[in-house]
């Protein structure tokens, strides 16, 4: 199974700004010596030894996740401005020709989470094939009205594609040949859902948008089973620690729930997702040192468990 990230921004795109560039810039060349930068290999050699922040960006676009499988089965997870640059590389093989089918998985309709799909190339090409999967009865309706004619000037009719909609029963599981694919409910105003994708005893879990509060804290071993033994889990944890207690009942989850959660039911990898459009790359940055700061003073509970943080662009083969 290769994952690859497309967007990891929640809420709202977040481009970088021409002055936050200049930042960066004038960061990397106060950190350089002169023998940093006398070769093009010395140069690639100093940028890589850079904060992330300062090398390059965790990425602006809305959640979107692309899962291609051992078998050759393509699932995409929601449809947030990420969706763009994907169809871009889509249509350049079979989805250019009309030969293209994939899967689309939905966590919910929130802004974030449709928003490229207007802009989703493959879906414009006659011929091509989408299944696209929800525990919402009325899922077509509420893509249907983000491209109703006073918002966007081409309907989803229009948008010759084949996509039909497929409604998940509620906290259940269904197979492609021999992929399981699991929903689970999650605790977000007006709903949302994860999904994980098992093949060949591999497992990715995406959990986009959920709060983990006291209520489901109390509650956390109803999520046993969908999290157990995951090999990469993808987490919300659009706020920090400060941010969460005043924001509760936003829907979303600090990093160190995630972390408690991952090392409670034995995930391999935890990545931290869904970045809050008001932080900056130096945020995130720190946002990941301080996870790894509260793993390390609970390292015994937390074992062997890998942390990072998504990045738009990021590969992961599992
Ligand atoms: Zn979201
Ligand atoms: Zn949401």
């Amino acid at each position: 199974m290769k994952i690859k990230f497309w967007g990891v921004r929640g809420s709202i795109p977040t481009p970088l700004s021409g002055e936050t560039i200049r930042k960066k810039i004038k960061k990397a060349l106060t950190l350089a010596s002169p023998a940093d930068i006398c070769s093009e290999e010395s140069i690639d050699r100093f940028i890589d030894t850079l904060p992330y922040s300062v090398k390059g960006t965790y990425g602006g676009n809305t959640t979107t996740f692309e899962v291609m499988t051992d078998s050759g089965e393509l699932f995409i997870i929601d449809c947030g401005t990420g969706l763009k640059g994907l169809g871009m590389e889509l249509v350049k093989g079979d989805f250019g020709k009309g030969n293209g089918y994939a899967n689309i998985l939905l966590t919910h309709t929130h802004w974030d989470h449709i928003q490229g799909i207007p802009f989703f190339l493959p879906f414009f090409i006659k011929g091509n094939k989408f299944n696209i999967y929800s525990p919402y009865e009325d899922c077509r309706e509420r893509i249907e009205y983000q491209q109703v004619f006073t918002h966007f000037p081409v309907n989803l009719d229009y948008m010759l594609a084949t996509k039909e909609f497929i409604t998940l029963e509620k906290e259940s599981d269904f197979y492609l040949n021999n992929i399981r694919i699991v929903n689970k409910r999650m605790r977000h105003p007006g709903g949302a859902f994860g999904y994980r994708i098992e093949e060949n005893g591999k497992s990715f879990i995406y959990t986009s948008d959920c709060e983990f509060n006291i209520d489901e804290m109390f509650d956390i071993d109803t999520y046993k089973d969908f999290f157990y033994n995951a090999d990469v889990v993808v987490f919300d944890t659009q706020y920090t620690f400060d941010e969460f207690i005043n924001k509760i009942d936003w829907g979303h989850s600090p990093a160190t729930i995630a972390i408690d959660i991952a090392s409670k039911f034995n995930v391999k990898k935890l990545l931290l997702f869904h970045h809050d459009p008001d932080y900056s790359d130096e945020k995130l940055d720190d946002v990941l040192s301080n996870a790894k700061a509260y793993m390390g003073i609970n390292q015994k509970k937390i074992g062997s468990l890998q942390l990072e943080i998504a990045r738009e662009g990021m590969v992961i083969d599992l």
